[in-house]
């Protein structure tokens, strides 16, 4: 399963890099992002990142379980304390998508038009840098 942004995670097939066959590992820990892609896509929960100290303090440990329309974050603080924050990550059921809900239907025909995707309303922007096509 290829779920790494820099595909740090390696199987350890004969234990020879951990001394645990068959598990995997983070090859370069330094170049982790902390993205969380790897833990929250792991069924078996058994991944677990040292996050920001601005999210948990210095020793606890967090933990997201994805369900198919929330995600709950466990964090365990050093001393036992256990809290759990339970996030919805869906509007509408799953395998399904409402892109323009609540913004009226898309204008596709301005796709095409420099000067109206980057000057309507939002902030200007000289158009002439780009190559028209
Ligand atoms: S948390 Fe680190 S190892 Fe896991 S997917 Fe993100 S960058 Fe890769």
């Amino acid at each position: 399963m290829y779920t790494c942004p820099h595909d740090l995670m390696k199987l350890d097939i004969d234990g020879s890099a951990t001394s645990h066959a068959m598990k995997a590992y983070n090859q370069e820990p330094e170049q982790c992002w902390e993205c969380y892609a790897c833990v929250k896509i792991c069924p078996r929960n058994a991944i677990e990142v040292r996050h920001y100290a601005d999210v948990v303090p210095l020793g606890a440990s967090v933990q997201p379980v994805r369900s198919s329309n929330s995600i709950t974050w466990t964090i365990k603080f050093r001393n036992g304390t256990v809290k759990r924050f339970e996030f919805p990550v869906r509007t509408t059921p799953e395998g399904s998508a409402a892109p323009y809900a609540g913004h009226g239907d898309a204008a596709l025909d301005e796709l095409s038009d420099h000067g109206t995707l980057f000057t309507k309303g939002t902030h200007s922007c000289d158009s002439s840098q780009f190559i028209e096509s």
